[in-house]
């Protein structure tokens, strides 16, 4: 371990560099890449994430708070901005200070947006959020036509592209994705009938950027996939991605406890014979999911060794074989390799029943991130 830190998320930029790349490959010439660094880049850190995707050459960039946009224009990025999502209608003076871009998906908010927009006597891009079937956020896909022209009337908007989300566009062969993207083409034919110019259409979410190359269209929106994870079984034997993100603890304490002697909260595991107890500095508020107590494994020595006990909220226990060599200050591996050994956060998001997009995020909440 290179840094003070008795705990930390390493994220390593050029995998990310390497992701976008690789993602971009997928897609014809022209198809713009948006990068999306939404909560602090998936737990590998927004700012240093959209540097590292835009210098391997994605176009702009997406989020989905006013915040966290106005972060990325802080630390100097200018490129454009995307918030995925309609943001409250107290937002729209920053989103006009800071160049942001929205998704509009009521006229309420468009109303308010166009007007703040004639009032400083500029034109404020947003893109129309199109529901296919969903059923989260957007305008109803048989609504879209006349929501579109609606807003024409306000002179201060300028409607710079239109989107939708898949809901299965992790599942090859998916007849809700078949639906959606019908649903999709219907209504932008039917935007174009009414005289408006859909600009950049896009729809895909990193799943659909490598299964359906038949949904690039005018951009692609790739999460997931850019911090080297997969969105899905899937999607392994078609794209290299490198996983940017290694978690280790440096260990605190090792200790013997004898037999039949108790570890952690509630002493529910007990020593079946004398034992060897490696104490590493990270728990659940650091993103090791307090439900992978006696599950999950941690690479010390380059040996995958049992976490024992219940996971505290800033400590866990984990059991030392004999042949395993454990000092206190030496690295213990909660994601990633050592050695020969691996271990993905993809074993670990399954093992708490989840995803490992909920794990990223989840990494990202305490731990520090040292960029390497
Ligand atoms: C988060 C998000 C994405 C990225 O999804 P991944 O599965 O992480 O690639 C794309 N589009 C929208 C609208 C999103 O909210």
């Amino acid at each position: 371990m290179t840094s003070e830190r008795a705990a930390c998320a390493e994220i390593d930029l050029s995998a990310i560099e390497h992701n976008v790349r690789s993602l971009d490959a997928l897609t014809p010439a022209g198809t713009l890449f948006m990068a999306v660094v939404k909560a602090e880049g998936y737990g590998h850190g927004a700012v240093e994430s959209a540097h590292a995707a835009l210098r391997a050459g994605a176009d702009r960039l997406g989020v989905a708070t006013v915040g966290e946009a106005t972060c990325l224009r802080e630390a100097g990025i200018s490129v454009p901005l995307q918030v995925l999502s309609e943001p409250p209608l107290e937002s729209v003076e920053t989103l006009i200070e800071h160049d942001i871009i929205p998704a509009v998906t009521t006229r309420a908010f468009a109303a308010a947006l166009g007007r703040a927009a004639s009032a400083h006597g500029v034109e404020v891009r947003y893109h129309l959020k199109i529901d296919t079937g969903m059923n989260r956020i957007g305008v109803r896909a048989e609504d879209a036509p006349g929501f579109a022209a609606g807003l024409a009337e306000f002179p201060g908007l300028l409607m710079e592209g239109l989107f939708t989300h898949f809901a299965t566009a992790d599942v090859p062969g998916d007849w809700g994705f078949e639906s959606q993207i019908e649903r999709f083409t219907q209504a932008i034919e039917r935007i174009r009938d009414e005289g408006v110019d859909p600009g950049i259409v896009h729809s895909c979410n990193s799943a659909a950027t490598i299964l359906h190359p038949e949904a690039h269209m005018g951009m692609v929106r790739c999460g997931i996939a850019i911090y080297g994870l997969h969105p899905s079984q899937a999607t392994r034997e078609l794209v290299d991605l490198r996983p940017a993100m290694r978690v280790t603890g440096r260990i605190v304490l090792v200790k013997r406890v004898a037999m039949g002697e108790g570890v952690s909260y509630g002493l529910i595991w007990r020593a079946a014979a004398p034992t060897v107890i490696a104490t590493l500095p990270l728990g659940y508020a650091d993103g090791v999911h307090r439900v992978l107590s006696g599950s999950m494994y941690v690479l010390i020595d380059g040996r995958r060794c049992k976490q024992v006990g219940r996971i505290c909220m800033d400590q866990l226990m984990v059991e030392v074989p004999r042949t395993v060599a454990a000092a206190e200050g030496d690295e213990a591996v909660i994601v990633g390799s050592q050695g020969e050994e691996t271990i993905l956060l993809d074993e670990l998001a399954e093992l708490a029943g989840t995803i490992n997009y909920e794990m990223a995020c989840a990494f990202g909440m305490r731990l520090p991130r040292e960029y390497v």
